[in-house]
Parts: structure tokens; sequence; C-alpha cells
């Protein structure tokens, strides 16, 4: 008798070359999904295509503060892979300096990069979701955005704008088995926190009950169970994991 093939789900996790997006990427290809990561680099799509061929999975260069690349990207991807069934927006960047000397420049790249390649990458994927009937999507958000920070005015910003723009989403998509969901970091150990100083790192360190940094295979495991069939009722929302940094 013929076995049926059980059809891979495509997922697209931006920021995939390094820190809490690689740990997403490897870790939803290692649960049988054909993942497609990016960078903004030939090396960096190259890193995750390295990871990621033996699970048929690939990297590829994408500067998801550009909207024309989004589009073209995103119509390669799904003309060679199909419909993007899970979308995790993943990449970030932090410009922090206090509210007096920040730049009108880094308000607007910290914001187009962290929010609006959010809705721009939303819009490449979910009229294929709804076409199929599902769809998850996880959008990476922090702490900050729940508490803010001093410095980080823009990013804070940011990080809970992901919030509203993921409740108004659940709402909009939930009636096509679209779920929309929030992971919120605290402090990860990944190269954006590694330029933080000794100091503000044991600040931390102080006040996180679990006494120790998140690695970024606990923010993966957070990720993968959202978009797994456990989490099917499950939209809207927002999954912490900082340690109980913040409660
Ligand atoms: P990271 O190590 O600095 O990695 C950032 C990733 O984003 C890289 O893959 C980078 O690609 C990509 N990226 C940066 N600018 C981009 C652009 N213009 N277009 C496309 N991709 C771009 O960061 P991380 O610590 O893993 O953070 C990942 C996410 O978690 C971010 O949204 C961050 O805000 C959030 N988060 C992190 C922490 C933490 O403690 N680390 C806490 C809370 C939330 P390249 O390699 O090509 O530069």
């Amino acid at each position: 008798m013929e076995q049926k093939q059980i059809e891979r789900k495509i997922a697209l996790v931006t920021g995939a070359s390094r820190g809490i997006g690689r740990a997403i990427a490897s870790t939803l290809a290692k649960n049988n999904i054909t993942v497609i990561g990016t960078a903004t680099t030939d090396d960096g799509a190259q890193t995750i295509t390295d990871y990621l061929s033996i699970y048929n999975g690939c990297g590829v260069v994408l500067d998801i503060g550009d909207s024309a690349n989004i589009t073209h990207t995103l119509k390669d991807i799904t003309d060679k892979y199909g419909d993007i069934s899970i979308l995790i927006n993943n990449a970030g960047i932090t410009k922090d300096n206090l509210f007096l000397r920040m730049k009108e420049e880094d308000w607007d790249s910290v914001l187009d990069i962290n929010l609006k390649s959010i809705f721009l990458l939303s819009k490449c994927v979910i009229k294929g979701m709804m076409k199929s009937r599902f769809g998850r999507i996880v959008n990476i958000t922090s702490v900050i955005g729940f508490t803010g920070n001093p410095g980080q005015v823009n990013y804070s910003s940011a990080k809970s704008g992901i919030m509203g723009f993921t409740k108004s989403m659940a709402q909009e998509f939930g009636s096509r088995n679209i779920t929309v969901n929030c992971v919120a970091p605290g402090f990860v150990t990944s190269d954006m926190t590694n330029k933080l100083s000794d100091e503000v790192k044991a600040s931390y360190l102080n006040k996180i009950p679990l006494g120790k940094f998140a690695d970024p295979i606990d923010i993966a495991n957070g990720v993968k169970f959202l978009v797994s069939d456990d989490a099917a009722y499950i939209t809207g929302t927002t999954l912490h994991i900082n340690g109980g940094l913040y409660m």
C-alpha cells in the first residue's frame, strides 16, 4: 500500500544567523518543519544553509528594513517552497541612548526593523495562511516592552507596539484558524546582550529569581510550543520567558 506522505509545514524565521533566531530555526527544523531562515549577508545566509540543509531548510539574504526586498524575497521563497504557514518574526536590533541624546534616525531604524517589518512580513504570508485555513505567527517581543528601560525609548516602544499588533491580528484572523502570539524573552545570552557592560549584566542577574540568564534554546522551546498543535487554542497572548525577572 502506498504510504501517505505527511505534508511538511514551511516556516520562515527572520534573523536566524545567530542568537535566538538560530535556536528557533534549529528547533523547528528538528520538529519536521521545513525552515527558511534569514540573515542580512551572504555569509549569514550560508551559515543558516549549513545548519539547516540536513533538514531540507536553507538560508536567504533579507533586509527586513527594506519593503521591496521583503516582497521580492517572500515571493521567491513561496515560488520555490510553497506557502509559508509559520512566520517567526524574530530579527531585531537595539540603538540605545538616553532620550535627550537619541537621534531621530535611531528611533526610525529601531521602529522599522522591530515593528514595521512585522506588518510587512505578515502582509506577505497572510493570504496563503487564509487559503489553507492554517497559520501560526509568533512575534518576538521583549520584557522591555512591558517594563520600559532607561536608554531604550525606541526599543521599548517598538516591542510594546508588537503586542498591540499581535492582539489585533489575533482578532482579525482567528476565524481562519490563524493564531498570532508573542514570546517575550527576558535577558538572553546573545550578541545583543554581550555588548552590555558587566555592571548592567550584574544588575539584571540580581533581579532574576532563577539566578541565571536564559539560553536561546529556552526561548526556542516556547516558540516550538506556540506553533504546535498543543497550542491550537492559544491566540493573542504573550508567553513570558524571563526566569521570573518580570511577573
Ligand atoms: P542578535 O544575536 O543580535 O541577532 C539578531 C538577528 O537579527 C541576526 O540574525 C541579524 O542578522 C538579524 N537582523 C538584524 N538586523 C536585520 C535586518 N535589518 N534585516 C534582517 N535581519 C536583521 O539578537 P538576539 O539576541 O538573538 O535577539 C533576537 C530577538 O529577540 C530580537 O527581536 C530581540 O529584540 C529579541 N530579544 C532579545 C533579548 C536578549 O536578551 N538577547 C531579550 C528580549 C528580546 P545578521 O546576522 O545578518 O546581522
